[in-house]
């Protein structure tokens, strides 16, 4: 019997990052950040010079890329790349446009999915991403897929980067929620969508607290 797994899909800024981190502390369990995984294939193929779009270039790095998780004492994740920390550099706008290219490949996206599946071990996985509950964990006992309008998730981004004193337009991060959903949705192969079994949840007028506990309580009535 392997580990049971959570999965929380849906849009980027719905707050899926926030709530499976504080879901995983809760419970303990193990956590998958899969689109990590596509951002750091997004850095390697930057610094290999291998075009976005050049899929028989990205398999062979895609299957030996070398990154490491390392969770420190204070419980940050570091990513390590090829020997390079690049845990803040994988998260600029232009590092998650070249990601969302490089994840409309199919095998691409195939090269990845033991590495992504190896993240399942005891006590358990909460697994964020897009289609962590309709392609890599299918059998999961949880499935939710958190969404919210692209405005009120433009609006989270734009406070985020304020908070880190990053001067950017409101209108330009809408647009580009807007060309990302639409890439990720409209791709041929594990497109964003909610998996049949999935709770879905619009956190457009939620808080951060009023989710993880609608998450709480469906995954223990799942568990
Ligand atoms: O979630 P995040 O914004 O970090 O993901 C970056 C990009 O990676 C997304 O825009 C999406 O195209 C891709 N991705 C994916 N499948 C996942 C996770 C991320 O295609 N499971």
């Amino acid at each position: 019997q392997a580990a049971p797994v959570i999965t929380i899909d849906g849009p980027s800024g719905a707050g899926k990052g926030t709530i499976s981190a504080m879901l995983a502390e809760k419970l303990g369990w193990h956590f998958l950040d899969s689109g990590a995984i596509y951002r750091v294939l997004a850095v390697a193929s930057l610094h290999h010079q291998i075009d976005a779009t050049d899929e028989m270039g990205l398999i062979p790095l895609a299957s030996s890329l070398d990154v490491s998780f390392e969770t420190q004492s204070d419980g940050v994740t570091r990513i390590i790349l090829e020997g390079e920390d690049v845990t803040d550099s994988i998260r600029t706008e232009e590092v998650g446009a070249v990601a969302s290219q490089v994840a409309s490949l199919p095998r691409v996206r195939e090269a990845l999915l033991r590495r992504q599946r190896a993240f399942r071990d005891e006590p358990g996985l909460v697994a964020d991403g897009r289609d962590m509950g309709t392609v890599v964990f299918p059998g999961a006992q949880a499935k939710i897929f958190l969404t919210a309008s692209a405005e009120e998730r433009a609006m989270r981004r734009f406070n985020q980067l304020k908070d880190k004193g990053l001067d950017v337009s409101i209108e330009r991060l809408l647009t580009d929620i807007q060309a990302r959903d639409e890439r990720d949705t409209n791709r041929s192969v594990a497109p964003l969508m909610p998996a049949e079994d999935a709770l879905v949840l619009d956190s457009t007028h939620m808080s951060i607290s009023q989710v993880l506990e609608a998450v709480m309580q469906y995954v223990q009535e799942q568990l």
